[in-house]
């Protein structure tokens, strides 16, 4: 079975984020870039399927621009057979990152395909379940624990106040939340093993997907600041500042 796997380049966890000064997005110059973490739990998930031998071979793929092939190296030093970069310097929504995965989807025909369940830069949480739409396949998403038996796959995911368990037939999309796994670390050796996997090069039109944008950022703001807090001497006047000045009790 082959697991096809999308892994987003998007601003490192550990960077403060900056908007830019006039106000139309955040700015991505000079800083850090990483492979979105929801992603790594994901190609880690489908690593371990594969050293359980229920996974043949494992493909990597992002879309964006040219620097995405270093998220792809990572991707394979993980532990991905092969990768496929759709490059393009087009602003990517959800919707044509779904519509190229689909495309990839029919090519390559894939038992499994595994997303993050969010991009940290835009926290959309939508291209799984678009994906899913589009390719009309069962999907789970936010998923805690996958085991793959028959032909079938069954999903834990955490919901509110507890877990439910799921069980799809295969192909199916399933979306990783922070708990399926904990990615291992890269070593040097897989890095340089990585660098002589095979990487596919595309352009959205060689799939047939229009990626222009449907929708408009008009403004980005940086969070308010946060006031400065005050020392109280005792309980007492904590209840009484709550309830008079803070008027929540
Ligand atoms: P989002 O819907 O933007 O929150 O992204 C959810 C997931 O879709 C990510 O965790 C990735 O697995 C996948 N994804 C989104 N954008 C891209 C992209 N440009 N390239 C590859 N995968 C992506």
């Amino acid at each position: 079975m082959k697991i096809l796997v999308a892994v987003k380049r998007v601003v490192d966890y550990n960077v403060k984020v900056r908007v830019k000064s006039d106000n139309t997005a955040v700015d991505t110059a000079n800083v850090k870039m990483s492979m979105n973490p929801f992603d790594e739990i994901a190609i880690e998930e489908a690593v371990r399927l594969k050293e359980k031998g229920v996974a043949t071979e494992i493909i990597a793929v992002s879309c964006g621009v040219t620097q995405c092939t270093e998220t792809l190296r990572t991707a394979m030093a993980i532990g991905a057979d092969r990768a496929i970069l759709v490059e393009t310097s087009e602003e990517l929504q959800p919707l044509a990152v779904a519509k190229l995965l689909k495309a990839l989807v029919d090519k390559e025909q894939p038992g499994l395909i595994i997303l993050g369940k969010q991009a940290i830069d835009d926290d959309c949480n939508q291209t799984g379940q678009m994906l899913a739409a589009l390719a009309d396949l069962p999907q789970v998403a936010f998923a805690s624990k996958v085991d793959i038996a028959d032909g079938k796959a069954t999903v834990s995911r955490e919901i509110d106040g507890g877990s439910e368990t799921l069980s799809v037939t295969l192909p199916a999309v399933v979306t990783a939340d922070l708990r399926l796994n904990e990615p291992r670390y890269v070593t040097l050796p897989n890095i340089m093993k990585a660098k002589k996997k095979p990487m596919e090069v595309l352009k959205p039109e060689d799939l047939g997907v229009d990626v222009t944008p449907r929708i408009k950022t008009l403004k980005v703001n940086e969070p308010p600041k946060r006031s400065a807090g005050v020392k109280v001497p005792d309980v007492a006047t904590l209840v009484a500042k709550l309830k008079t000045e803070a008027k929540v009790i």
